[in-house]
C-alpha cells in the first residue's frame, strides 16, 4: 500500500488529508495529542500520512459509519464512533468494498499497488463506542456533538479555538438524506439548528475541503423549511431504488436530496373553510 495522500494545513493545527479517491479526512494536532477524523476509502497508507505530520499520541474517530469515511479504519489500533453507528459501520465497510473497487476502476484511479482480493477481505477495524463528549488535545479542543440526520449517530466536531465546525455528511454542498438509515429532513434541521447555536465562523464539510463561511449553514436551514420544500422541491428520480427522493437547491450550486417519505407531515391547512 502506497501513500498518495495530499495534506494541506487549513488553519493552525487543522490539516486536510485527501486520499487518492478524493475523499477528505481532518487531522487536528494539539500540543499533547492528535485526533484523526475519518479514514477515507482505505487505498492509501493514512497512518503514514499522519505520522509525516505528527508523532503525538493519536486517537481516531468516524463522523459516521459510511464506507467512504471508514474503509481505512483497520490501519489503526482502534476507531471510536457513536454507539448507534457501530452496526452501520460494520455493515457498510464490508458490504461496499466491491462497489468502491469498481468505482475506483471506473474513475481511473491507479490501484497498481493493490490486489483486489486484499482490498475486499479487509474488515472495519476495531470499533469502540465513543464515550466522551470532548477531547482536550492541548490548546485545541474537539467537542463531539450528536447530530442525527444523514445517519442516526452522525457526529459534528466543534473546535472553538479555531471557530470551526466540522459537519461530517450532515451538511455538504451536496447533502444526501435518502439512505435507509437516514433520518428525516425535520430531524436534520433540528440538528443544524442546535449547531447554529454554537459560536463558530467556519464550516468544514466532509466532501469539500474548503472552509465555508458560517452563513452557508444558516442558509441551508432557512431554505429547507417545510414551506420552502413545498414551494421549491422537485422529484429526483433514480437516486435510490424504491425511494421517493426529492431535490431542493438551498442556494445556487448547492443541493439537498432527501427522502420525501420521511419529510415532516404538512401542517393543517388553516385557510380551508370550516364545516358548518
Ligand atoms: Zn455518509
Amino acid at each position: 500500500m502506497e501513500c498518495r495522500i495530499n495534506a494541506r494545513e487549513l488553519a493552525p493545527g487543522v490539516f486536510c488529508l485527501t486520499d487518492r479517491m478524493g475523499m477528505h479526512m481532518t487531522l487536528l494536532c494539539g500540543a499533547a495529542q492528535a485526533l484523526l477524523i475519518d479514514t477515507g476509502y482505505g487505498f492509501d497508507d493514512l497512518n503514514a500520512a499522519v505520522r509525516q505530520i505528527t508523532s503525538l499520541p493519536l486517537r481516531v474517530i468516524n463522523t459516521h459509519g459510511h464506507h467512504d469515511h471508514a474503509c481505512g479504519n483497520d490501519l489503526f489500533s482502534q476507531v471510536e464512533l457513536a454507539a448507534a453507528e457501530l452496526p452501520i459501520c460494520a455493515d457498510y465497510v464490508v458490504s461496499q468494498r466491491e462497489r468502491v473497487w469498481r468505482q475506483a476502476r471506473e474513475r481511473g484511479v491507479d490501484l497498481a499497488d493493490w490486489h483486489q482480493e486484499d482490498y475486499l477481505r479487509r474488515g472495519c477495524g476495531t470499533l469502540r463506542a465513543l464515550t466522551c463528549d470532548r477531547m482536550d488535545l492541548g490548546g485545541l479542543t474537539a467537542h463531539f456533538l450528536e447530530s442525527p440526520g444523514h445517519t442516526p449517530g452522525s457526529l459534528a466536531v466543534y473546535v472553538p479555538e479555531r471557530r470551526l465546525l466540522m459537519t461530517g455528511d450532515d451538511w455538504n454542498p451536496t447533502t444526501w438524506l435518502f439512505f435507509p438509515e437516514a433520518e428525516g429532513i425535520a430531524c436534520l434541521r433540528r440538528s443544524i439548528l442546535r449547531l447554529l447555536a454554537l459560536d463558530f465562523d467556519w464550516v468544514l464539510p466532509a466532501h469539500d475541503a474548503r472552509l465555508w463561511p458560517r452563513h452557508v449553514l444558516q442558509t441551508f436551514y432557512d431554505a429547507t423549511s417545510p414551506e420552502q420544500l413545498r414551494a421549491h422541491a422537485v422529484p429526483a428520480s433514480g437516486m435510490y431504488p424504491g425511494k421517493r427522493v426529492m431535490l431542493i437547491h438551498p442556494q445556487p450550486g448547492h443541493s439537498l436530496y432527501y427522502d420525501a417519505d420521511k419529510a415532516e407531515p404538512e401542517p393543517p391547512d388553516m385557510s380551508a373553510p370550516k364545516a358548518p
